[in-house]
């Protein structure tokens, strides 16, 4: 059964310093909040760890949901630097991306690393996020198909071990569209996300999905890409940084 709520994402990475991330909200707050109140309309902002607590807590009145975007592979432990999937839960996150390509990327995080995150995340009733996708220099070896098909397996295997029934989110975010204006063609993301849902449910036939797509999402292209059937919302980095530009996209 299709989700009936539209989700949007917003990925704030590590752009705002905690000053900023409070300035950003309490200039738009209302505005967050009139967004929220569009029917069938979900928003999760994803700051960084240090802005979470706050970002929860200054919109807790309204609908508005916050994520992290990362967590550690580790439940506890002599593990400097990292943060629990328990602490995020402790305070208020419902969701935290996994596999972002610039984790894989700049942190050399494997499908195993998100295998154990999707774990963490799933013992503390926080919702994943995987992000899969294919860099430019894969797609252009036609590999796109096997990149998801092993991202994928890796995720609904650790899904799989922890439960038989569960909903995950799937953001397909083509590594090479990331910030950069190149977007695939309405057809090619509705064959992936099909291919994502086959190898899925391939894995865990009762595993509930709900499927994103994310890569220079902006308010110029937004209406094309909502025609996309079956696509559950977006994930948006850049364009969720300027309120004007998100608020064209959700509305
Ligand atoms: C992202 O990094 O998750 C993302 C979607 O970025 P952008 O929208 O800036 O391409």
């Amino acid at each position: 059964m299709r989700e009936p709520s539209f989700f949007y994402i917003a990925n704030w990475k590590m752009q705002l310093t905690f000053a900023k991330t409070v300035l950003f909200c309490k200039k738009n707050q209302n505005n967050f909040e009139l967004l929220t109140q569009k029917k069938n309309t979900k928003i999760v902002l994803c700051p960084s760890f240090e802005s979470l607590a706050f970002v929860n807590d200054f919109f807790k009145k309204s609908s508005l949901s916050v994520g992290a975007q990362t967590c550690s592979s580790y439940e506890k432990g002599a593990y400097s630097g990292q943060v629990a999937a328990q602490s995020l839960s402790d305070i208020g996150c419902k969701y935290c991306l996994v596999g972002h390509s610039e984790r894989r990327n700049f942190c050399s995080e494997t499908d195993d690393d998100v295998a154990k995150k999707v774990q963490q995340l799933l013992k503390n009733n926080i919702i994943p996020i995987v992000c899969v996708g294919e860099l430019k220099k894969e797609r252009e070896e036609k590999k796109t198909y096997e990149v998801i098909e092993r991202q994928i397996r890796a995720a609904c295997q650790a899904v799989k071990k922890f439960t038989k029934e569960s909903k995950i989110f799937i953001a397909y975010e083509p590594v090479w569209s990331i910030g950069t204006g190149d977007i695939p063609s309405n057809q090619e993301i509705t064959e992936i996300l099909k291919y994502i849902t086959s190898i899925a449910k391939a894995v865990l036939p009762k595993i509930s999905l709900v499927l994103l797509y994310g890569g220079s999402v902006h308010e110029k292209n937004v209406k094309i890409l909502k025609e996309i059937c079956d696509l559950d919302g977006f994930l948006v980095g850049g364009a969720s940084l300027d309120f004007q530009k998100f608020q064209k996209i959700v509305t």
